[in-house]
């Protein structure tokens, strides 16, 4: 349980995305530690251990280049706002991940 909750510290402190804690978990549970682990194999999963929310509702999604702060959106109109830009450097708010949008870069301050 230390190393779900260490995991999860990690995305917070170095602003990882969700994407790269997913994999951190993939690979740890299923390639790296022996077979027997309890490590959950998802973000997602170690969320609901832990009982911790999406934490998309206080996040700013942020041009990758910081140039610009978009107002927050419900999850569920992403799509909606899925061919936005930066007003400033033209470069795109989501990117698509598996065919569904995904923030550039999000900032939680
Ligand atoms: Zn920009």
């Amino acid at each position: 349980m230390q190393c779900v909750y260490l995991l999860l510290m990690l995305r917070f402190l170095y602003i990882a995305t969700d994407r790269t804690i997913d994999m951190m978990f993939c690979l740890l549970a299923t390639i790296i530690l022996p077979p027997e682990n309890l490590l959950p194999p998802s973000l997602y999963l170690a969320r609901k251990m832990v009982g911790m929310e999406d934490l998309s509702a206080y996040e700013y999604h942020v041009c990758h280049n910081d140039c610009y702060v978009w107002a927050k959106i419900p999850k569920e109109e992403w799509p909606e706002h899925y061919d936005e830009k930066c007003p400033f450097c033209q470069n795109n708010r989501f990117a698509s991940v598996h065919g569904v949008p995904s923030p550039s870069k999000v900032s939680r301050q």
